[in-house]
This record gives structure tokens, C-alpha cells and sequence, in this order.
């Protein structure tokens, strides 16, 4: 086909160079084991899988109503007003999207307008800033102190907000560092956005990996930060489904309608099947309850394999994401070594610098146990010979 002759505009960079493609197209190629991008390498439950299978042999295969299914939002509600005592109402309050990502590309493009600022850390999962520009926004990064287990910098953060101030974007548990809040924490940042015409955009995709007893600091446990907030989650989180793209975002109903306008355009409605699917699994509540204790256990046995090795393992209390200081091992800066580590020790993991708006080679590489226990020690025992 002969290429388009004139120019296209297009403010990001190209496909295939997100440090998620890149490192899992190298662990593909390499045969490595691929601890870099972040899913499970075992399947949901069958009872899960098998609902879905019901649900498109019993001609639930049109679309859905554009907010998503009334019973699977209804049966959100219910799940969010016990963990978190919030009630929200389902007809106006909750939207199912294609993930998570479907919902922070929403969120900015409903809010954002040009020459606003929106205040987000760094490191960051990737996808903020290419949507905060999109919107025609402005990234304001942040760095997140990283000599103190990746703590929130909270006077920054103040010293940062002005007039301009649109939105700011927390990731709690956050993806890549595995840090979660405290309880102090959401009191900060309802003391710094109070009187302020600013949204929280509140990525609590992780909400359920939550380790050692925590518990989870949502923004919807907080009444003054939940009337202001737009929370995003992610069913292929919860439910080890990653490629199934189900996620939902939940905010105040004036929020939600400005959501709403852009979201029925942009995909109007997300799979029936599996929404179908969905609201009858959220009804089996160890399914999400167990979830901190499984994925402790895998943090531990992760952490016990690594012993042996010359990698500094961070504290991890939250996500499926183990950092690795690997300054013991060399001086090759991050994206270096996970190439040769990938190569030459047959395991893929995910250099940090790629979630910095600017690179900064701290010597960290993380690694996703959202593992089976066999690929784990696969993994680990190559890991301890570098
Ligand atoms: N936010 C964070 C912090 C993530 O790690 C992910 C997972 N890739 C997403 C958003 C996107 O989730 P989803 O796959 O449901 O779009
Ligand atoms: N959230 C996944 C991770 O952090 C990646 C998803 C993606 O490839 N966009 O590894």
C-alpha cells in the first residue's frame, strides 16, 4: 500500500515502545521467563470462565446498556459500600469501561482542558501522561521520595498546586513501586484539595493486594475526598483476567456525567459476556477477599527464593510487583542490564527508569509474582546465579 503523502499529526510516541511491549516482545522472542509486564501466567476460575461461556450460549451477545449492565453495576455498589461504606448509586454513579486504561483516558478527556496542569508522581504507570496530553494538559511530575520507600511527597505536591491546578492523579496501591498509604496519607490530601475546585483521579487498580494486614486507603472511604474523586479499577486485576479489558470507574454523579458524554462516543458499551459473568461472580465475596492472602504468599515465597541472590529486594506491601536493587551485581544503567538479564540469564524484568518522565538510573529493576509457584522458582534460581 502506498503511504499516506502528507503529514500525521500525532503528539505521542510511536506503537510498540511502551517498556511493556518492548520487554515482553524480548522475553517472547528469548524464551525467556517474562516477570517484566504485569499478568498472571495462570487462568481464571473456571466457575469465572464458565460463566462467561453460559452467558454467550444464552444469546447475551448484543450490546450492552452504554453505563454497562444495571445488575453488574447494582452488584458494584453493594461490593463498594461494604469495603468502603460508600454508597453509590449505580444508575449515576458507577460505568463500566474496557479496563481501567479505558477509564483514565476518559476521565482526562471529560475534565482536562487545554493549558490546565495535572499533578501526577513519578514514576507513574505510563499511561498518564500521554492522556493528560491528549486532553491537551499539562504532566506535572513529581517524584515520589524514593529514599523513603517511595513515600508521597506531600509538600511538593502543595508547593505545586496553583489556579491551573485541574487534577491531580494518585495510584494507590502503586504500579511500579508497590507502595500503599496510610490512613494520614488521604487526610493529607483531602487537607490540600479542600476548598479547591481540583479532581482526584484515583488509580486503585490494586486494590485488593494489600499485604501484612493493611488495609486499603481508597479515596472512597473519605466522604470529603469521595465527592471529588473519580476511582478507576480493573476486574483483570482482581480476577486474573488481564486480556479480558473489564475495568469501571465510580464518581459523584455531576463527574460521572461529563464521564459519561465522552465514554458514549468513545466505545458506547463494553462486552456483554463478561459483564453478564461478572455480576454473578461478585456475588462469591472470598473470591476478592482471598485475595491479599494469595498474593502475600506469593510475595513471601518470591522474596524467600531471592534470598540466595545478590539482588536488594525493596519492601513490597502492596501490588504484585517486587523491586530489586541490583547496584550489588553492576553499574549498568536499568534498561542495560534487563536487556543482558533478559539475553543472557533467561529472565525479563521491567527497568523503572521507563516509568520516570525523565529516565533516572536508580539500579532497580521490578518484577511481577503474579506467578505460579513453579515459574517463580524457575526464575529465582536463575536469578541467584547473576
Ligand atoms: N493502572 C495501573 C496502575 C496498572 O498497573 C494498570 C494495569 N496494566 C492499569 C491502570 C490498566 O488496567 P487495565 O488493564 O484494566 O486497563
Ligand atoms: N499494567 C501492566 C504493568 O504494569 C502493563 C499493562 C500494559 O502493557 N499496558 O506491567
Amino acid at each position: 500500500m502506498p503511504q499516506f503523502p502528507g503529514t500525521v499529526p500525532n503528539k505521542l510516541p510511536n506503537t510498540g515502545t511502551t517498556i511493556f511491549a518492548r520487554m515482553s516482545a524480548l522475553a517472547a522472542g528469548s524464551g525467556a521467563i517474562n516477570l517484566s509486564q504485569g499478568f498472571p501466567d495462570f487462568d481464571p476460575d473456571r466457575a469465572l470462565v464458565n460463566a462467561v461461556a453460559k452467558a454467550m450460549r444464552s444469546h447475551q451477545n448484543q450490546y450492552a446498556p452504554m453505563p454497562g449492565l444495571p445488575e453488574l453495576r447494582e452488584a458494584l455498589a453493594r461490593k463498594i459500600e461494604r469495603q468502603y461504606g460508600a454508597a453509590f448509586s449505580p444508575e449515576a454513579e458507577i460505568t463500566i469501561t474496557a479496563g481501567a486504561a479505558q477509564a483514565i483516558f476518559t476521565a482526562m478527556q471529560a475534565i482536562v482542558r487545554e493549558g490546565d496542569e495535572v499533578i501526577c508522581l513519578d514514576p507513574a504507570y505510563d499511561c498518564y501522561s500521554p492522556a493528560i496530553r491528549l486532553a491537551g494538559g499539562e504532566p506535572i511530575r513529581i517524584p515520589l521520595n524514593a529514599e523513603a520507600d517511595y513515600a508521597m511527597p506531600w509538600d511538593a505536591v502543595k508547593a505545586r498546586i496553583n489556579g491551573r491546578t485541574r487534577m491531580i492523579v494518585i495510584n494507590n496501591p502503586h504500579n511500579p513501586t508497590g507502595a500503599v498509604w496510610s490512613a494520614e496519607d488521604l487526610k493529607m490530601l483531602e487537607r490540600l484539595t479542600k476548598g479547591t475546585d481540583i479532581i482526584v483521579l484515583a488509580d486503585e487498580v490494586y486494590e485488593h493486594l494489600v499485604f501484612d494486614g493493611k488495609t486499603h486507603q481508597s479515596v472512597l472511604r473519605s466522604p470529603k475526598l469521595a465527592e471529588r474523586s473519580m476511582a478507576v479499577y480493573s476486574f483483570g486485576k482482581t480476577y486474573h483476567c488481564t486480556g479480558w479489558k473489564v475495568g469501571y470507574c465510580v464518581a459523584p454523579a455531576n463527574l460521572m456525567e461529563a464521564f459519561r458524554r465522552v465514554h458514549q462516543y468513545e466505545v458506547y458499551c463494553v462486552n456483554r459476556p463478561m459483564q453478564v459473568a461478572l455480576a454473578e461472580y461478585l456475588e462469591n465475596e472470598e473470591a476478592y477477599t482471598g485475595l491479599p492472602a494469595f498474593y502475600q504468599a506469593k510475595r513471601n515465597h518470591f522474596r524467600a527464593l531471592m534470598e540466595g541472590s545478590r539482588f536488594k529486594l525493596l519492601p513490597c506491601p502492596g501490588t504484585y510487583f517486587q523491586l530489586a536493587d541490583y547496584s550489588a551485581i553492576t553499574e549498568e544503567d536499568d534498561d542495560a542490564f534487563a536487556l543482558r538479564l533478559t539475553g543472557e540469564h533467561g529472565v525479563a524484568a521491567i527497568p523503572v527508569s521507563g516509568f520516570y518522565r525523565r529516565p533516572e538510573h536508580r539500579h532497580v529493576l521490578r518484577f511481577c509474582f503474579a506467578k505460579s509457584e513453579k515459574t517463580l522458582e524457575q526464575a529465582a534460581e536463575r536469578l541467584c546465579k547473576v
